[in-house]
């Protein structure tokens, strides 16, 4: 067949559509709703924004707005009509979201090559190139397929995950390189404290202010005793956590001989360059203003910068680095591709991105031309890059951020200057990657 379905008109699925249908390739777009809902959304339009009106900041030496601008040069639906509906929000770019969402349903519907079906889809089709883009409240039905199809490991609907920090901004005249009792090579960072500085720690944390959990989050989450919240054990009693994700066994830092530290925060190392670090054992429902306030009284932590924040929430998706490549085609089916949320890029301009070069390699293969992958020097190649080769075991979403780039020979040392560079640089790679492939700009660069 020479039609391609896109399972899911979310942020990623309208996107994908958009671009398969502008390639000239026939496309089935199915949305359940409003047949079926899930505890998020509210209405019947595509593309609907479940939370925030907002796509991140707009200034493209800031990660989300390299993503914007990529995407803006890249013809993408998405951001053209979130840059016509914009509404003023500080130097982020938001839009009206009835607007937004209404717009979009009918740019797609009057695209004379994609017809919307609305119905929920319970099996991934077998047959035919076909895009999965169901997001992270996939419906039950096909939760299941999905795990039959990928196997139980390797699928996720609960995301239980750590603040990431990025690794320049951790003192490391404090924190230490060590693994404990030695074993193998020294593959964590780690975060001595003394009693006095832990009591304070367990004290701010016991009493740090908690997000609402929605009711479906909070049914899931009953499921996962296993995996507690940091501040949750902090209130179990004040030596919980030194016995715990805290304990001191077995790490001596080198600066101080034989003497052991009273308690210590692990931090492990998230890319293969080293850039990102993950707070071992940290998943928490903190609101983030609380994460940040008592996480930088961590010692080692008091100039930390989040690339993520922790979260606890109900969020389907799949063991990426393990089925996909970087072109977002299923290893053990190259026909059947994954964008957005389910493939463990995280927010609504990460799911665009992946949209984009799941819908236009659909299209290549209907069209007999090779699928592509995209530099690994602009934010959209680097986040595939990354959801593609990232430790299988500890995989979890990832938003786009400068910590996963490819940093340069010489070091830049001021931050503004370095992402202004890693800006050139990803637009100028971009530009020469979409010439060479013809691709055409709604914008017209
Ligand atoms: P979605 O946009 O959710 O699209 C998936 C679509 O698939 C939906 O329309 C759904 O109805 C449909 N679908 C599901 N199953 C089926 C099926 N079996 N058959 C047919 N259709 C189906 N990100 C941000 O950037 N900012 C935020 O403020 C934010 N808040 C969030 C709040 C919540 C509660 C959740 C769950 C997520 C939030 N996110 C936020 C993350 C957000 O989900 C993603 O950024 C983005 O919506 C993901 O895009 P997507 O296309 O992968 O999924």
């Amino acid at each position: 067949t020479k039609t391609v379905q896109v399972i899911g008109g979310g942020l990623a699925g309208t996107e994908a559509a958009w671009q398969i249908a502008q390639a000239g390739v026939p496309v089935i777009l199915w949305e359940m709703r409003p047949v079926r809902t899930s505890p998020a959304h509210h209405s019947a339009e595509l593309a609907e924004l479940v939370c925030s009106n907002s796509f991140g900041a707009m200034a493209s030496d800031r990660a989300a707005g390299l993503l914007h601008e990529e995407l803006r040069r890249l013809g993408s639906v998405i951001i053209g009509t979130a840059d016509q509906h914009s509404v003023p929000a500080g130097g982020a770019l938001a839009v009206d979201r009835g607007v937004f969402s209404r717009q979009l349903s009918e740019t797609l519907a009057s695209h004379p090559l994609i017809e919307l079906r609305r119905a929920e889809v319970t099996e991934i089709p077998r047959e035919g190139v076909v895009v999965l883009t169901t997001g992270p409240l996939t419906s039950p039905a096909l939760t299941e397929d999905l795990q039959r199809f990928t196997g139980m490991e390797y699928f996720s609907f609960f995301d239980a995950a750590s603040p990431i920090i990025v690794g320049e901004s951790i003192n490391t005249e404090i924190a230490f390189k060590a693994s404990r009792y030695d074993k193998g090579e020294a593959a964590y960072l780690n975060c001595p404290m003394n009693r006095e500085q832990y009591l304070q720690f367990w004290q701010e944390l016991s009493a740090a202010e908690q997000a609402e959990l929605k009711d479906f989050e909070r049914e899931t989450a009953k499921f996962f005793e296993g995996c507690l919240p940091i501040e949750e054990l902090a209130r179990r009693g004040e030596e919980t956590m030194r016995f715990g994700p805290l304990k001191p066994v077995g790490l001596y830092d080198p600066r101080y001989g034989d003497q052991r530290p009273y308690a210590v925060i692990q931090l492990r190392q998230e890319d293969k360059a080293g850039q990102l670090w993950n707070m071992v054992g940290f998943q928490t429902n903190l609101k983030w203003g609380e994460q940040k306030r008592v996480f930088r009284l961590i010692p080692g932590l008091e100039a930390a910068e989040f690339v993520r924040m922790g979260v606890m929430h109900r969020n389907t998706f799949i063991n990426s680095p393990q089925l996909l490549g970087p072109s977002l085609q299923f290893k053990n089916r190259p026909t059947l591709l994954a964008a957005g949320q389910l493939v463990g890029t995280e927010g609504y301009t990460a799911a665009a991105a992946g949209g984009w070069l799941a819908g236009t390699n659909a299209a290549r293969l209907v069209l007999g031309l090779e699928p592509v992958t995209m530099p690994v020097t602009t934010m959209m190649g680097a986040l595939f890059d990354f959801i593609s080769s990232a430790s299988p075991k500890h995989f979890q979403p990832m938003p786009p951020n400068f910590g996963i780039l490819p940093e340069f020979t010489t070091r830049i040392k001021n931050k503004r200057d370095r992402y202004g560079k890693y800006r050139d640089r990803s637009l100028e790679d971009l530009d020469a990657w979409r010439t060479g492939l013809q691709i055409r700009s709604l914008v017209g660069t």
